[in-house]
């Protein structure tokens, strides 16, 4: 159906009803309360299951493999009204990162065993890209897959794994071959982190959250059919992957987090302070041109192209903008944003905290935000990405 003939204003009543009848209070507060980068896993499985159930998990799936069907613009309505009614976001390893990677390199059988596993959540996924000696230079990655008969084996490790610790399934790249260019010996593959031979240490963050891990990989046995794309040209793969990482959809988020400041910022009576007024406005104005650029990109996804470059654009605008909201949201907090509300915070409302709610999470989620843009390669990265290939530099 084209865009013309869809009431759009009938579309958004219907989502928003169906999230006012279906979005549980504890899962709305899980994501009140959440400070990570990622919801935990109970919260985010929890409602992929709701959302399973009226079909509307993965909204950027073409329809064959069970995606809506909705164009761009009832996507980014059924994005604003999930983040407005306070959805927890849903893991983006799975349905957002190895998905499409699947669906584009992956075999009939790989795309007919994981695609419907990926929808209903029983498949949880994480990212094997970074190692110690291999982040930005990704390609300098070391973790050795030797062949041996049907299998690989695997020796050596992942790190910053987000939630390696509750995933059962890993998307790796390995190094097949140590001769050539660093790109051509690199081999990806699908893995059970149940697998005899891993191990997963966990990792703290300064916010106190246990996100991500060292994995450590003794001997592991990997089954050749569980390569996705040819021995050796994983690095194309995993560049594809990177694309759909970094297009992620930033704007309704946002805008939510700039309204939740502005109502902080007028409960506190700043509204009339001028350097608060002038940091809401230049929000404002900035989030409108990252909802821009994220049309450009989605729309590309939408019609099946690889977002290439503009991935990296939307990347670098969308989490300094989220790095700058939750700056405003600490200054705002003022004194309440002390980070020993920590406490506070995980212990809920018995501890005589008096401050207003929305201050229990400013200072964890300034320190996690940080790391926004570091993650999915860092923006000095994607900057560098942007002068090669839209500036030709
Ligand atoms: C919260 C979080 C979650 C993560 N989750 C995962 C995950 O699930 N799976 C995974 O595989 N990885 C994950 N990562 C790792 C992430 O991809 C890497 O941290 C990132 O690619 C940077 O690599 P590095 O940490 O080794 O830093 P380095 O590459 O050592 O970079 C250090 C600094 O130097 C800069 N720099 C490096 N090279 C250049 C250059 N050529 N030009 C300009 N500046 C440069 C970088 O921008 C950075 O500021 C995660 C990271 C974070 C913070």
């Amino acid at each position: 159906m084209s865009e013309a003939q869809i009431d759009l204003n009938a579309f958004r009543a219907e989502v928003r009803g169906w999230l006012a009848d279906n979005l549980p209070p504890e899962l709305r507060q899980a994501h009140k309360r959440a400070t990570s980068v990622f919801v935990e896993k109970e919260y985010n499985l929890a409602w992929q299951a709701i959302l399973l159930r009226k079909g509307w998990v993965a909204p950027h799936w073409p329809a064959e493999h069970g995606g809506t069907g909705w164009n761009e613009t009832q996507r980014y309505i059924f994005a604003s009204e999930c983040a407005r009614a306070g959805a927890p976001s849903l893991a983006p390893m799975g349905l957002k990162m190895v998905a499409p990677v699947i669906m584009k390199y992956g075999s009939d059988a790989q795309k007919g065993y994981y695609l419907p596993k990926l929808l209903a959540g029983e498949h949880y996924w994480c990212q094997g890209y970074s190692e110690p000696q291999a982040g930005s230079d990704l390609a300098a990655l070391q973790l050795r897959a030797d062949s041996d008969g049907d299998h690989y084996v695997l020796n050596g490790s992942k790190i910053w794994t987000t939630h390696a610790h509750v995933a059962n399934h890993m998307f790796c790249l390995v190094r097949t071959d140590r001769d050539g260019r660093p790109q051509e010996g690199i081999t990806f593959l699908l893995l059970e982190m149940a697998t005899p031979g891993i191990s997963v240490k966990p990792i703290i963050s300064i916010a106190g959250d246990h996100d991500f891990n060292q994995v450590f990989f003794d001997n592991v046995r990997v089954p050749k059919a569980n390569r996705l794309g040819d021995e050796g040209k994983g690095w194309t793969v995993a560049k594809t992957l990177l694309e759909y990482e970094r297009a992620a959809a930033y704007a309704a988020g946002l805008i939510e987090a700039l309204a939740e400041v502005r109502a902080a910022a007028k409960d506190a009576e700043l509204l009339n302070e001028p350097t608060i007024r002038r940091r809401i406005a230049e929000l404002d104005s900035q989030v409108r041109t990252i909802h821009a650029v994220e049309d450009m990109v989605l729309a590309a996804i939408g019609e099946g192209r690889d977002p290439g470059p503009a991935s990296s654009m939307l990347k670098v605008q969308g989490t300094e903008c989220q790095q700058k909201i939750q700056e405003l949201a600490v200054d705002v907090a003022g004194i309440y944003a002390a980070p020993y509300q920590y406490e506070a915070r995980q212990a809920g409302s018995n501890t005589g905290y008096v401050g207003p709610e929305s201050a229990l999470t400013a200072t964890a989620r300034y320190f996690n935000g940080r790391a926004a843009s570091i993650y999915g390669g860092s923006n000095e990265i994607q900057r560098n990405i942007m002068a090669k290939l839209v500036l030709g530099l």
